[in-house]
């Protein structure tokens, strides 16, 4: 399986990092790509990919807009390593938290959905309580033909359509699923299909049941695979097959 959105090259992985990507690998998670949140996260993000042979990608966080640097594209070039850097995000909208003002959100989300465009990367994108204008840049400024991925997507059936048949976007899917809550999310994956999940922890954040509250992992995508399994019937290793299939589709160097 492939932990397509992990942030290992966090400091709360300082402690035990080698010994968190050995029990990863020994779970049977092939490749994690560890994502970063703005310039000093990515380049982080490239380090560590570098030191355990991950995969990374680039970007900044909408929380993180208000810092981003005079020229994006420019700091962005100096970071880039093709062989490492297989993505831009994340990037996006955060209405939930409002850390950076919403039309600078909406300015860096741009920019880098041009970087992205003239990189021909995917994009990694998050998104909390801001649809509407997330569809609005979408339609502006988003490349479908190198594709992306809606990192910890939460929204319900009608938000996941939309997604997967307007933009041919995948849904990042993660300990959410587990949560007893989680109904409407279940049911908007069922609607899109497994063809259009990617598996995900976010890790350290959004543990799944039954490790929630702990800080999560990557080994602990086994929790989320099962859950997706019931959900469509089939077999553990279908989930890890399809879903790898999908990864590797949206980023072929994974
Ligand atoms: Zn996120
Ligand atoms: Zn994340």
């Amino acid at each position: 399986m492939i932990d397509t959105h992990a942030h290992l090259h966090d400091a709360k992985f300082d402690e035990d990092r080698e010994a968190t990507i050995q029990r990863a690998r020994e779970a049977g998670i092939a490749q994690m790509m560890t994502v970063g949140c703005d310039l000093a996260d990515s380049k982080r993000a490239l380090e560590c990919a570098r030191s355990y042979g991950l995969r990374a990608s680039i970007g900044i966080h909408p929380h993180e807009a208000i810092d981003a640097p005079e020229g994006i594209a420019s700091a962005f070039d100096a970071l880039f390593d093709p062989a490492f850097h297989l993505a831009v995000g994340e990037i996006g909208l955060d209405y939930y938290y409002d850390h950076s003002p919403r039309d600078v959100q909406r300015r860096v989300l741009r920019e880098q959905l041009a970087y992205a465009a003239r990189r021909k990367v995917p994009t990694i994108f998050h998104q909390r309580d801001a649809f509407d204008d997330f569809i609005t840049e979408l339609r502006a400024g988003f490349d479908p033909s190198f594709g992306g991925v809606v990192h910890c997507f939460t929204g319900d059936a009608e938000q996941a359509r939309l997604l997967v048949d307007e933009f041919g976007l995948r849904l990042g899917i993660g300990g959410v699923l587990t949560f007893k809550s989680a109904a409407p999310l279940r049911e908007a994956v069922r609607a899109v299909g497994i063809e259009a999940v990617l598996l995900e922890t976010d890790c350290p954040y959004l543990a799944p049941v039954p490790m929630r509250g702990r800080r999560n992992e990557p080994a602990f995508l086994t929790h989320t695979a099962i859950r997706l399994a019931e959900l469509f019937a089939i077999s553990l290793d279908e989930v890890a097959a399809r879903t790898d299939a999908n990864a590797r589709a949206l980023f072929p160097a994974l």
